[in-house]
């Protein structure tokens, strides 16, 4: 038997185990699977998994046949970390399950790791609750929320991830773990953060807010006032109450010399009495040109991306302590010589800087802001500018970064997202689970024996 074949007899051993889906090239559903939003994948097998057991059969198949793993859940990470070529794609898909847990207030949910947002926030709308995730529908559970999970709540709730209060997680040995503050919670610690890197999450134990509607909205001030409405509204949301979350978008025209208005989004949740008191300082910010802040159900917040065929977007991030006042020009500058590059400063610090950084793998709890960058089109459309818009991250020289929103992580980004401490508690966590390296990225933290 050739190679290929051998692999092909694999497949019928793995089809007889696994209750999920096994596909291959030709499966109608293979198409759909082995590609994430931007990235078109050629794994030789997809496993869309129905729980821990087919998760231990592709992991003893990709052993077996010696083949790379990817993990995929909403497919939404920007450097396609979602498929691989050649390899074994674990599709969590199938795990979307979102059930209200007996007890706990009736506020602890079960979120299974294959729900989208947009799911989870559906399914809890009815019970009256919400969990902060980030702010679009289609993004999957596994990578936010074991990334980190910038949301529309943030700075009243914290990262998404500071709400799990357990995990569910099948190891590289194909051990089923169950992951809490008692039971390892070593290994608990690490995958709030850096989940990719240590096995494949099937569930989070999530407390959920009791959070029907939000205040939500954008204020639109003209282009010209870049300076005073940016750097009034750093000034402002560097200490603004915690029920206020906000960021500031500059969006992309597309077309060379042509600007369009600032929009300020502001979303208001948990007391909204206050709310006119707490938007008063950024309605003033500049000339206002359209206000449409209103009271609407969390789950209508979370917009549902277009992705054109071929786009292929790059993406880079700074996190930054204090707003820097340069940075106004920078950004001011960079996009008017790229009309391309999408800007979206977010407002961090409240409840997500009141987390020690040591307490989950997620370490940057001292950031203010965070800003973001991404350079949007196919290569044919922004391809001139990518030398520019790495010059220009270059410049801005971030000391700290978010993984789930870099596009073409090199190894200076691994530091940049995980401070030396971390890196070393990650690595011990590999060694114990991990040693050989089965789940990796560029964002993963190896074992120590490959630590420089
Ligand atoms: C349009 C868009 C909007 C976004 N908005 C936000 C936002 O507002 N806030 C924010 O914080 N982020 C946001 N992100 C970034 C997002 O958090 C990351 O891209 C995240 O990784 C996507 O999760 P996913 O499950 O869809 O990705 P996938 O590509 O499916 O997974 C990415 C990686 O996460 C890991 N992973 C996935 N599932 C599991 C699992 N079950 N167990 C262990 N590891 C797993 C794996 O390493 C995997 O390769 C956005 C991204 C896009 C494209």
């Amino acid at each position: 038997m050739t190679g290929s074949s051998v692999v092909r007899a694999g497949i019928d051993g793995l089809r007889a185990v696994v209750k999920g889906e096994v596909l291959v090239a030709g499966d109608a559903a293979y198409q759909v699977v082995s590609r994430t939003l931007n990235v078109v994948g050629r794994p030789a097998v997809v496993v869309r998994c129905a729980g821990a057991e087919d998760i231990a059969a592709a992991l003893r198949y990709a052993g077996e046949y010696r083949l790379p793993v990817a993990v995929r859940s909403g497919g939404h990470h920007p450097a396609g970390f979602g498929t691989n070529d050649g390899g074994v794609v674990i599709d969590v898909g199938l795990l979307d399950e979102v059930t209200v847990l007996p007890g706990g207030d009736g506020r602890v949910v079960r979120v299974g790791t294959g729900a989208t947002w947009g799911r989870v926030a559906g399914e809890l709308a009815g019970a009256g609750l919400a969990i902060s995730s980030g702010d679009t529908a289609g993004v999957g559970v596994g990578g936010l929320l074991g990334g980190g999970g910038i949301g529309w709540m943030v700075r009243r709730l914290g990262l998404a991830l500071d709400s799990v209060v357990a995990a569910e997680v099948v190891t590289a040995d194909g051990v089923a773990r169950r992951l809490d503050a008692v039971n390892e919670p070593e290994l608990f610690w690490g995958v709030r953060g850096a989940a990719g890197s240590l096995g494949v999450v099937t569930s989070y134990d999530v407390v959920a807010d009791r959070q029907p509607t939000v205040l939500f909205g954008n204020l639109l001030f003209p282009w010209t006032q870049l300076e005073q409405v940016l750097t009034g509204w750093a000034a402002y949301m560097a200490d603004a109450p915690v029920e206020l979350s906000s960021s500031v978008q500059l969006p992309p025209t597309m077309v060379a010399d042509r600007q369009a208005p600032i929009a300020v989004m502001v979303c208001v949740s948990g007391e909204l009495g206050d709310a006119g008191r707490l938007l008063a300082p950024l309605r003033s910010l500049g000339t206002l040109l359209t206000d449409t802040v209103t009271e609407v159900p969390y789950g209508d917040i979370l917009t549902t991306e277009q992705m054109p065929p071929g786009w292929t977007p790059r993406m880079r991030n700074g996190l930054f302590e204090r707003w820097v006042p340069e940075l106004v020009e920078q950004l001011a500058d960079a996009r008017r010589r790229m009309p391309a590059m999408a800007v979206d400063v977010r407002a961090l610090g409240g409840a997500y800087g009141a987390v020690a950084p040591e307490a989950t793998a997620f370490a940057h709890r001292e950031a203010g802001f965070m800003v973001n960058g991404v350079l949007l089109g196919s290569t044919e459309l922004h391809g001139g500018q990518i030398d520019e818009f790495e010059e220009l991250w270059a410049a801005l020289a971030p000391e700290a970064a978010y993984g789930n929103f870099l596009s073409h992580p090199t190894a200076g980004d691994l530091d940049r997202c995980f401070p030396k401490a971390h890196r070393d508690r990650l690595a011990a966590l590999k060694d114990r689970f991990d040693p050989t390296g089965v789940f990796g990225t560029a964002l993963t933290v190896p074992p120590t024996e490959h630590v420089a």
